[in-house]
C-alpha cells in the first residue's frame, strides 16, 4: 500500500529523539512505516501494519491474565528512581509532598494492573552539571549521561524545566517524553522518562501516562496522526504534526465495530480510534479518511490519551484491559531486569513459544517455568510429544523436552514417513503407544512397528517396561 504523503522528523541528536520539527512532506513515496520500523518479528502474526515483538501479537498478549478481572494474577514489581533536578521543585517549601504525591498516584495507576512500583527519588541541590533546564535534545542526552542510575536494574526519571522548542513558535514542545520497551536504549543510558516539573505532583497524570509508554503503550490516537505512524512516541502533550495519512496501512478507523483494530494504530481494539484530543468529552466530528464515519464515543479519559490535568480528580482516570495485558506482555519480554526479586528463565508459553523472562510473568501468562538461568536458546527441529514433527526451527529445546518430544537440534529436520505406532516409556515405565515417524520413534528410543498403528495394536498395547 503506498501513502500519499510521508512526514519527515529530524532528531538533532540523531540517535533517538525523533523530537520537535516535522518537516514536510513529500508525494507518493512508499509509506515510511514499512520502512522505518522493523519487521522481522512479529508481522507474521500483525498483518500489514508491522509490529515491534512478539507482544503486538493479540493473541500472545492475551495470554497476560491480569488486572481486576483477573483469576490469580501475580504482581510483578518494578524498580523506578526519580531523579529531581528542577529547582523550583527542589527548592520548593513543599518539595517532599510534591514528590509524595505524584509517586502515590502511579502507584495507584499501576497496581490496578498488578504492576507495583518500588521507587525511589532523589534531589539535586544545585545540580553539577546543571539540567534544571533543559532547552535542546542534546541537553537531554548529556543530562541523562551525566545523571543516569543504574538504568539496567531501574527506570530513571527525569524531573527537569523542558524548554525545548524545536519549531521555535515560543511555547515548549511536549511535557514528558518516554523511550518505549523496544527500544535498544530502553536499558540503557539514554533511556528512561523526561518530564517538565510543571507536569509533576499530586494529581498529575502525565507521568503515568509516559510510563505507559515505557510499557509499550501507544496513544489512543496512535492509529490516526502521521507522527505517530512513522515515528516512535513522538512528543506528548504538544500539536507537533499531527496531521493524517490517508491511507496508511496502519491507520485506525474510527467506531468500535471495525474489525482488525487489534493490529492496527495502538494495537488494541478496546481503545476506539481517537483524534488528538486535549479536551475531557468526546471529541465530535468525523475521522479524516475512509470511511470517513463519525469519531462517536471514544475513550478521552484513558491514560494514553491527551487529556488535560486542569481538573480535580484528572480526566484521564483508566486503562483498558488490552493496555494492561500488554504493559505485562512487553515488561515481560524486554523489562525484566527492572523487576524486583524474581528468578530469571525460559518460560514455554501455551501458544508453544518460549520466552526469556520473569517467573511471575510465566505464571501470569499460563506458561510452563523451566527455572532459573534457563534459557530459549537453542531452538531448533522437535519430534513433539504428541508425536508429530516440527521443523519450522523456531521450537526451544526447553520446551520441546517439557512438552515429552526429543529435540533434533537446531540443524535437525523431519524426514518424512508415514506414522506407526511407537512404544515408549513414561516416566512411570509404563508403555505408552504413540503413532509417529520412524525418524521420531528413533529419538524417543522407542520400538517401532511399521506395520501397526496405535488403534491396531489393542491387544496387547505396549508392554510396560518393555526394555
Ligand atoms: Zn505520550
Amino acid at each position: 500500500m503506498r501513502c500519499a504523503m510521508i512526514g519527515i522528523v529530524v532528531g538533532v541528536t540523531g540517535s533517538m529523539w525523533f523530537g520537535g520539527l516535522a518537516i514536510a512532506v513529500s508525494v507518493d513515496e512508499e509509506c515510511a512505516t514499512t520502512s522505518t520500523i522493523e519487521t522481522d518479528r512479529a508481522d507474521r502474526c500483525t498483518g500489514d501494519c508491522p509490529g515491534k515483538g512478539v507482544c503486538d501479537c493479540p493473541d500472545t498478549r492475551d495470554l497476560w491474565d491480569v488486572g481486576e478481572q483477573a483469576q490469580n494474577p501475580t504482581d510483578i514489581t518494578i524498580r523506578v528512581k526519580i531523579n529531581v533536578l528542577d529547582q523550583e521543585v527542589v527548592d520548593h517549601l513543599n518539595a517532599d509532598q510534591i514528590i509524595l504525591g505524584q509517586v502515590s498516584v502511579i502507584w495507584d495507576h499501576f497496581y490496578d494492573w498488578n504492576i507495583d512500583l518500588d521507587v525511589s527519588w532523589e534531589k539535586f541541590n544545585d545540580p553539577d552539571p546543571d539540567y534544571s533546564v533543559v532547552y535542546n535534545n542534546a541537553d537531554v542526552s548529556n543530562m541523562k549521561s551525566a545523571y543516569a542510575d543504574n538504568p539496567s536494574e531501574q527506570l530513571n526519571i527525569y524531573v527537569t524545566d523542558i524548554q525545548i522548542d524545536e519549531d521555535d513558535n515560543g511555547i515548549p514542545d511536549y511535557l514528558g517524553r518516554a523511550t518505549f520497551a523496544w527500544d535498544d536504549n530502553a536499558t540503557g543510558t539514554q533511556g528512561g522518562i523526561i518530564i517538565d516539573g510543571g507536569a509533576f505532583g499530586e494529581h498529575k497524570t502525565t507521568l503515568t501516562h509516559e510510563i505507559g509508554h515505557v510499557f509499550a503503550l501507544w496513544h489512543t490516537h496512535h492509529g490516526a496522526t502521521l507522527i505517530e505512524l512513522d515515528f516512535h512516541g513522538g512528543g506528548c502533550g504538544s500539536d507537533i504534526a499531527e496531521e493524517v495519512i490517508c491511507p496508511c496501512v496502519c491507520y485506525e478507523p474510527a467506531g468500535a465495530a471495525t474489525p482488525g483494530r487489534d493490529i492496527l494504530g495502538d494495537f488494541c481494539s478496546d481503545t476506539p480510534s481517537t483524534p488528538p484530543n486535549h479536551e475531557c468529552a468526546a471529541p465530535g466530528g468525523q475521522e479524516p479518511c475512509e470511511p470517513w464515519e463519525n469519531w462517536g464515543m471514544t475513550w478521552y479519559d484513558n491514560f494514553l490519551g491527551y487529556a488535560s490535568d486542569v481538573d480535580i480528580p484528572p480526566c484521564r482516570d483508566a486503562f483498558s484491559n488490552q493496555q494492561g495485558r500488554r504493559m505485562h506482555c512487553w515488561a515481560c519480554n524486554a523489562l525484566t531486569g527492572w523487576m524486583v526479586g524474581e528468578s530469571l528463565g525460559a518460560c514455554c508459553l501455551p501458544d508453544d513459544s518460549c520466552m526469556d523472562t520473569a517467573q511471575s510473568c510465566c505464571d501470569n501468562a499460563a506458561g510452563a517455568f523451566i527455572g532459573a538461568q534457563t534459557s530459549c536458546t537453542p531452538k531448533g527441529t522437535c519430534c513433539m510429544g504428541d508425536g508429530g514433527c516440527d521443523d519450522e526451527g523456531d521450537v526451544a529445546e526447553v520446551c520441546c523436552l517439557e512438552g515429552g518430544g526429543a529435540f533434533l537440534g537446531p540443524e535437525g529436520y523431519c524426514e518424512p514417513g508415514e506414522e506407526h505406532a511407537c512404544c515408549v516409556v513414561d516416566e512411570f515405565g509404563r508403555g505408552q503407544c504413540v503413532d509417529t515417524t520412524e525418524q521420531c520413534c528413533q529419538a524417543w528410543e522407542g520400538l517401532y512397528n511399521p506395520n501397526k498403528t496405535c488403534a491396531t495394536m489393542w491387544p496387547p498395547r505396549c508392554p510396560d517396561k518393555y526394555k
